[in-house]
C-alpha cells in the first residue's frame, strides 16, 4: 500500500511571489529614481504623499521613515506637557505603545471590545483622568475602529484622536478611509503591510496644517531650510525610491484588498468547528483584512496539527505588550480579556497570491481537525 503524495507547503506569507505581478512596475520605479540622482525629499516623494493624501481623503501626508516614527512624531509634534497620559488598546502590536513612550508621555492601556477585539470606549471613559490629552486607536488587522463614541469622548474632553492605520491601508469606516477618522494618522510601509514597500517606510495622514507644517520640520532634523533648525527635529524621511515604488504599487490596492476580502469572506463562511472562534464579520466589506485571525482554547494543539499537514500560520501576537520585558514597569497591571486574546489567536494565510483551491484545502483541513 502507498501513502499519499504528500500536499504542498502553503506558506503564510510569500512576499517574492506577493510582489512579482509588481515587478515590470518596480523596476519602472527604480530606473526613474537611478536616473533622477536625487534620493531623499524630492519629486517621487511629494507625488506619493499627494496621491496617498487623495486616496485617504486628507488634505495632507507627509512620508516618514516607518510606522513606529509616524506615530512618535504626530506625539511629540503636539507638545503635550510632561506627564501626560495617552490612552492605547492594551491589545495591540508594540510599536503602538512604543510610540507613546519615545514622545516622553505615558501610555494608559485599555482592554478590547470582546466582540471586535478593538478598543472598548466603555474602558477608554473609564480611563480618561485630567492628564489625558489624546486617544491612540489601532485598526488592528484592518478593522476600523466604531469611531463615533470615541471622537465623542474626544471632543467632550478636548483629546486628540490618533488612529495607528499601520494595518488599515484602505479600509473604510462610514464611507471614510482609515487615516481620515482622527486628527492625524500613522501609517507604516513595512512590507508585509497591505501597502508594502520594499523596505521601511512610513507615513501621516492629517487635515491639520499647522500640524503637518511642523512634522515636516520634525520629519527632517527640525529644518526646512538647509542648516537652520527651528526644532530637535528627527532624521526620519520616505526616501525617494520607496516612495516611487509606493506609488506604482497604490493604484492596484483597492483590487488587492477586494481580493483579501473576498478570500476572507469563503474563510468565513466554510470554516464551521467547534472550537474554533472566527474573526468578527460585522464590517466584512468596509474592513481591510491585513490578517484573518481565529481563535481555539489549545492553539498550539490547532498551530501543530495545521503545520503537519503543510499549512504555515502565524501569531499575532504571542506576548501582550504589558508582559514584555522592556515595559517592566507595566507588568504588575493585569488585562484578562488582552492575556486571553494573546494566548488564543492564530492567524491564518491571508494574501493575494493565495489560490482559491488552497483556501478550499485550509478550510477543509481545519474543520476535520481533531483538536
Ligand atoms: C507594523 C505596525 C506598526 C509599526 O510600523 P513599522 O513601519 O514597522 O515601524 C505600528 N502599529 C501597528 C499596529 C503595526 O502593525
Amino acid at each position: 500500500m502507498s501513502r499519499p503524495a504528500p500536499q504542498p507547503a502553503i506558506a503564510f506569507l510569500d512576499l517574492q511571489a506577493v510582489n512579482a505581478p509588481h515587478q515590470q512596475n518596480i523596476r519602472r520605479a527604480t530606473e526613474r529614481v537611478l536616473g533622477s540622482g536625487w534620493y531623499i525629499l524630492g519629486k517621487e516623494l511629494e507625488t506619493f504623499e499627494q496621491r496617498f493624501a487623495d486616496y485617504c481623503g486628507v488634505r495632507y501626508c507627509l512620508g516618514v521613515g516607518n510606522g513606529l516614527d509616524a506615530l512618535t512624531l504626530i506625539l511629540k509634534a503636539y507638545e503635550f506637557p510632561p506627564g501626560s497620559e495617552v490612552i492605547v488598546p492594551a491589545q495591540t502590536f508594540i510599536a503602538s505603545v512604543l510610540a507613546v513612550t519615545h514622545a516622553g508621555l505615558k501610555p494608559v492601556l485599555v482592554e478590547p471590545d470582546p466582540q471586535t477585539y478593538l478598543i472598548d470606549p466603555d474602558c477608554i471613559r473609564a480611563a480618561i483622568t485630567p492628564r489625558t490629552r489624546a486617544i491612540l486607536v489601532v485598526h488592528l488587522y484592518g478593522k476600523c475602529c466604531q469611531m463615533e463614541p470615541i471622537t465623542g469622548l474626544a471632543r467632550q474632553h478636548g483629546l486628540k484622536v490618533i488612529e495607528d492605520a499601520a494595518q488599515a491601508h484602505g479600509a473604510t469606516h462610514r464611507n471614510q478611509k482609515a487615516g481620515s477618522l482622527g486628527d492625524a494618522s500613522g501609517f507604516s510601509f513595512y512590507p508585509v503591510k497591505n501597502l508594502g514597500a520594499l523596505g521601511d517606510g512610513g507615513a501621516i495622514t492629517t487635515n491639520d496644517p499647522a500640524l503637518a507644517d511642523r512634522l515636516r520640520y520634525l520629519r527632517n532634523y527640525g529644518s526646512q531650510v538647509k542648516y537652520v533648525n527651528a526644532y530637535v527635529g528627527s532624521n526620519s524621511r520616505l526616501d525617494e525610491l520607496q516612495a516611487a515604488i509606493l506609488s506604482e504599487k497604490l493604484p492596484y490596492l483597492n483590487a488587492e484588498n477586494g481580493r483579501l476580502r473576498q478570500l476572507a469572506r469563503r474563510y468565513l463562511d466554510g470554516i464551521a468547528h467547534p472550537k474554533v472562534r472566527l474573526p468578527p464579520a460585522d464590517t466584512l466589506a468596509e474592513d481591510g483584512w491585513h490578517l484573518f485571525v481565529i481563535r481555539h482554547p489549545e492553539r498550539q494543539k490547532l498551530i501543530d496539527y495545521l503545520g503537519h499537514n503543510g499549512i504555515q500560520t502565524a501569531i499575532h501576537y504571542p506576548i501582550p505588550p504589558h508582559h514584555q520585558q522592556a515595559y517592566s514597569d507595566l507588568r504588575s497591571l493585569s488585562f484578562p480579556l488582552t492575556e486571553q486574546l494573546h494566548r488564543e489567536v492564530i492567524s491564518l494565510p491571508l494574501n493575494t497570491v493565495l489560490r482559491d483551491d488552497e483556501m478550499e484545502r485550509i478550510i477543509d483541513t481545519i474543520n476535520r481537525a481533531p483538536v
